[in-house]
């Protein structure tokens, strides 16, 4: 017997106590007399139909509402396990009526089919997403109303059932591929009556019973016990307001002024495709964004945040009754876009431009849909942040950057939440990990006081963000977290939980930036490594769609040039509409589970679709523009275009019978000829062969082919190893060459790649423990010894090929044509392995502490040692189009096409090339594969040898047309000066004609430039990202040529907004 008055439990017995007081609210413990059970008192069956649309995946894309409720529905039952197979679309007519007896009381809507759904009205609105099954992130219940008022009914609902559940069609482990052939069981369909006193104290006690889990042996730990402990009592006794009373009493004990704040805000993120198909992320978001607007109307102190452009222009699409409502609540400032892009595109492989495109089209779509413009970028769940972030937000008018990803990290926990974030020429933004270290959180008192205890910028800031909500597979928040939220607000024991919107939270923090620390460099992610090279194809598509884009934006704006913007008004609009399409498109592929290859199979025949149109619309829009440049009519001849700023003379491949006298000869077979043509700065001229200052020969000497064009010296051995290589006239060899080994440059190496679990996203560490070289003596491995295919004087090709196993062949051209300062490696290969790694190996003669690797606009320098945890774990780091390795007066760059995964260890530099895994999808990259890369010596710095020119114009070769002759020499715009880049001449996106030039500097020094243009211009400004003018720059103008003055800092990006006249 207690003591009589005394409240606290009798047994001071942690061990009992708080098990009784957790079943007491548990939905599996005590089930029929505890708390749940007595939350539906009263339920009732409801009659249900059903009708199937025929198809699979994105079936539904086909019926509207009207069209389907218009079927035959079939009655079925609770029980019924027919629902499927695996993608397909499952329509239930639902009608009931409710009992006059619950009037008064909340009624709701019960569903359970072990998959996602959602409820619509029976007029066709989207009312709010359900989620049922086992696999947590549970929305059972659609509450119909809190007051049901007698006599109201009948009702009728239709269900849209999804064939798949939350988190995609895996038969086991969450990311195993997809079973194609799963079937759904109908578990519930009934109307209930809530007992809302029951639902209060359900709540209450949950969050009672999680801050005396938590805080106990604290003072306030124990308080929460006894609370909690007497309200289990006082609900026995049948006194459920006196428990109800108990729970507020202890809630009412706020915080002291001491405590951190989390700024509460609700998300859900959406993966635009990954263990489901795009199809399947459009009705994820209508789910997702009704079920809010259903929460707001009974919590109006709800925020809701939601990313990617691409995701609200889908509900715009597909839901548009939704998006209206949806564009009130954005008015009210309750449903909130953020981020800014179109999408969370991944962070470090999209090209610069790409990223600017994210951020054009992404706040071009907020501001005209819903008058709003984001003040942050937000990339929760992206893998890994490039170093040019910084600059390319501040190119965009943005400051503030939120992630929680490094909180991934296999071996350094990033040593800070909130921090100045400054990248490779300087730009800082304020950055900030929501310290609870996820984006999906449940508003558990956990969770709030691991955010506060993990906190590395405690006394630094007072605020950190808290992100609730299912997410992943979408959701959001729920009821009982928006509950929690309420009980959270002010207890003592707990940090504060305050909603704020982004802006609100970022606006708190900027006050505390005095101090902040500061992290220079990028946010590398110590994980999903592989994700460089997984999918190889989302990569090569990628960069090719990015150049063909670019190639197409140029010429079209020098028709604008010739035409005037008002002449130009049709081929614009339609160019532009084009082009919109085919970025839009580019962009959707740079989602952070496609193009990093981490999506299942479905998803990757459809996103290369999307590549191959954009590319398509590419060609389109340059076609259409070639024919105002150079016109249609009249004797033709074949002319070289030169989309690059610098005068160009390379090795082309004519036609026969487009091939003139003069300079060197050398047929190639099929009636095409090689020729050296010259080509001025982005222009053309007609591909007059012209004499090359050396030719290139091939020679054998005791079995190794030495070729040599007057500018590179290389040798290759019947492996095909280029066992030396060197510039000409310089004696270093880049490649080590020891006595009795056959160490030098394209070793072709293969490795075990058998992840702990992220199958198609990491690499491990100790893959490089592994290695196999193929292509070197003895290496057991069959090769098909190097042989001469083609021996000059233009072009010298050598080809070698390698069996890798039954499954597999390597097939490579070793190339040096008659100017090319590089030796270049054409690869096919058949591949089908599993879970191997193929990477291409450069062991060079170079002493050097750093790397240097081609980013977006700029480029980063790595440590090649291990000094510290963090150069460790950069065992397999992202590049783009080059990295290099050098000493200061000599080094060797190595170029690609299509590839981004890279690693630089002591004098050894690898590329990787393909990779093998089977999760999420068995089959990924288990096709034919072609890609080429380049290897160059070089004299003097990187700067000095002009490796960021050389990985240009491998990655944009020369165009050759057929047009007519009196226009077939031009050149619209060239640079004085060194260390710039003009990556991007396209039109402005208002239509207005105006021109948008984006350049860079690319050498990591100050540099002044002289832009040379062959227009009539009437005005320069300076621009940012979005293309909004700002100040006027001086030029001049004289005989249709204008030029502007540049100066330039380290890496920074500039925008000029170009009128004409
Ligand atoms: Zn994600």
């Amino acid at each position: 017997m207690a003591d009589p008055g005394v409240q606290a439990s009798i047994h001071k017995n942690l061990h009992t106590t708080l098990p009784r007081i957790y079943n007491y609210y548990s939905a599996t413990r005590f089930k029929k007399v505890n708390l749940i059970d007595r939350l539906y008192p009263d339920s009732k069956a409801v009659e249900i139909s059903h009708w199937a649309i025929p198809g699979g995946v994105g079936a539904w894309q086909e019926w509207t509402f009207q069209e389907v409720v218009a079927q035959n529905f079939s009655p079925v039952t609770v029980g019924d396990s027919s629902f499927g197979p695996t993608w397909t679309t499952h329509w239930f007519k639902v009608h009931f009526t409710v009992p006059d007896e619950w009037a008064g009381s909340e009624v709701r809507f019960r569903w359970g089919s072990n998959s996602e759904a959602a409820v619509w009205s029976s007029d066709g609105r989207i009312l709010q997403g359900l989620s049922t099954g086992d696999e947590g992130s549970l929305r059972t219940d659609y509450t119909i109303t809190r007051n049901y008022v007698a006599g109201s009914s009948p009702f009728t609902y239709y269900i849209e059932m999804a064939a798949n559940k939350l988190l995609g069609a895996s038969p086991g482990d969450l990311i195993d591929p997809p079973d194609p052939n799963l079937f759904f069981k109908l578990t519930r369909a009934e109307v209930v009556r809530l007992d809302s006193q029951v639902y209060k104290l359900t709540r209450d006690l949950e969050v009672i019973y999680q801050l005396a889990d938590e805080l106990i042996p604290d003072q306030r730990g124990y308080q929460a016990m006894y609370t909690a402990n007497q309200m289990v009592n006082s609900i026995i006794k049948g006194d459920d307001s006196g428990a109800s009373d108990l729970a507020d009493q202890y809630f009412a004990k706020g915080n002291g002024g001491r405590a951190h704040t989390l700024a509460t805000i609700g998300n859900c993120h959406i993966d635009s495709a990954w263990l489901w198909p795009f199809s399947e992320t459009k009705r994820k978001v209508a789910r997702s964004f009704s079920s809010q607007l259903k929460i707001m109307e009974d919590y109006p102190e709800h925020i809701f945040v939601a990313s990617q452009a691409q995701q609200w222009a889908w509900c715009k699409q597909y839901y548009p009754e939704l998006f209206q409502r949806i564009k009130t609540k954005v008015t009210e400032g309750k449903f909130i876009p953020v981020g800014g892009t179109w999408v969370e595109m991944d962070g470090n492989i999209p090209s610069g431009e790409s990223f600017v495109r994210q951020f054009l089209h992404g706040q071009k779509f907020y501001q005209q849909e819903l008058g709003f413009t984001c003040k942050e970028f937000w990339l929760p769940d992206t893998f890994g942040y490039s170093a040019q972030i910084p600059a390319l937000m501040k190119h965009v008018g943005l400051e503030r950057f939120l992630t929680q990803k490094l909180s991934w990290n296999t071996v350094n926990k990033f040593p800070n939440h909130s921090f100045v974030w400054e990248g490779i020429d300087g730009t800082t933004v304020l950055a900030h990990f929501p310290p609870g270290d996820s984006y999906s959180m449940n508003v558990k008192v956990s969770e709030a006081l691991h955010s506060v205890k993990n906190l590395e910028d405690k006394g630094r800031a007072s605020t950190s963000a808290f992100l609730f909500g299912y997410g992943d597979g979408g959701g959001g928040p729920t009821q009982d977290m928006l509950e929690r939220v309420r009980r959270l607000a002010d207890t003592d024991g707990c940090p504060r939980l305050k909603i704020m919107t982004p802006d609100q939270f970022f606006g708190r923090l900027e006050a505390d930036k005095h101090n902040l620390c500061r992290w220079v460099g990028e946010l590398y992610l110590e994980r999903h490594n592989g994700t460089y090279t997984t999918q190889a194809d989302m990569k090569r598509l990628c960069r090719l769609a990015e150049f063909k884009l670019r190639d197409a934006e140029f010429l079209l704006s020098q028709a604008i040039t010739i035409l005037g913007p008002d002449g130009a008004k049709d081929l614009l609009q339609q160019s532009q509409e084009a082009l919109e399409e085919a970025w839009k498109k580019v962009m959707l592929n740079q989602f952070h589970d496609v193009i990093p290859g981490s999506g299942i199979e479905i998803i990757y025949p459809e996103a290369e679709r999307l590549y191959q149109e954009a590319i398509v619309a590419a060609l389109t829009v340059w076609n259409n523009a070639k024919d105002v440049v150079f016109g249609s009519d009249g004797e033709k001849t074949e002319v070289a275009v030169n989309t690059l700023q610098w005068p160009r003379t390379e090795v082309v491949k004519l036609t026969a019978a487009q091939h003139q006298e003069g300079g060197a000869d050398q047929r190639v077979k099929e009636g095409q000829q090689y020729a050296l043509v010259e080509v001025p700065p982005m222009g053309s001229a007609p591909a007059k062969p012209v004499t090359p200052p050396n030719t290139v020969t091939v020679e054998e000497v005791d079995g190794v082919f030495v070729v040599d064009n007057g500018v590179v010296r290389a040798e290759v051995n019947a492996w095909g190893q280029v066992i030396s290589l060197v510039v000409a006239g310089d004696d270093r060899d880049v490649f080590r060459r020891a006595d009795g080994t056959q160490l030098g440059g394209n070793q072709l190496v293969l490795y075990d790649d058998e992840p702990i679990y992220w199958d198609a996203w990491d690499v491990m560490d100790y893959h490089l423990e592994t290695p196999t070289v193929l292509n070197v003596e003895g290496s057991g491995y069959s090769v098909t010894p190097v042989t001469v295919v083609e021996s000059g004087p233009l072009l010298v090709k050598l080809r070698w090929g390698v069996t890798i196993s039954a499954s597999s062949t390597f097939t490579q051209d070793i190339e040096l044509s008659a100017t090319s300062p590089y030796l270049t490696c054409a690869s096919s290969v058949t591949w089908g392995e599993d879970r191997k790694f193929l990477k291409v190996l450069f062991d060079a003669n170079i002493h050097a502490r750093r790397a240097s690797f081609d980013v977006q606009f700029g480029h980063l320098e790595r440590a090649t040692h291990m000094n510290t945890s963090w150069d460790t774990a950069r065992y397999e780091v992202c590049g783009h189009k080059w990295a290099d390795i050098s000493e200061p007066d000599w080094g060797v760059a190595v170029l690609n096409d299509s590839k981004y995964g890279w690693m630089a260890r002591g004098h050894q530099l690898t590329l990787s090339l393909l990779r093998s895994p089977k999760a999420p999808d068995d089959t990924a990259d288990m096709k034919d594969h072609a890609f080429k890369y380049a290897i160059m010596p070089h004299t003097g710095t990187l700067q000095e040898a002009e490796v960021v020119r050389r990985a240009y114009e491998f990655n944009n070769p020369l165009s050759l047309l057929q047009v007519p002759i009196d226009k077939s020499e031009w050149s619209a715009v060239s640079m004085n000066g060194s260390g710039a880049v003009l990556h991007t001449i396209k039109p402005a996106e208002d239509g207005s004609g105006d021109l948008v030039l984006r350049l860079y500097e690319c050498n990591a020094a100050k540099t002044t430039v002289t832009l040379t243009l062959s227009w009539d211009v009437s005005s320069v400004k300076v621009c940012d990202g979005l293309e909004v003018a700002g100040e006027d720059l001086p030029f001049t103008q004289a005989d249709g040529v204008a030029s502007v003055r540049l100066s330039l800092a380290p890496f920074t990006i500039h925008a000029l907004r170009i009128s004409l006249s």
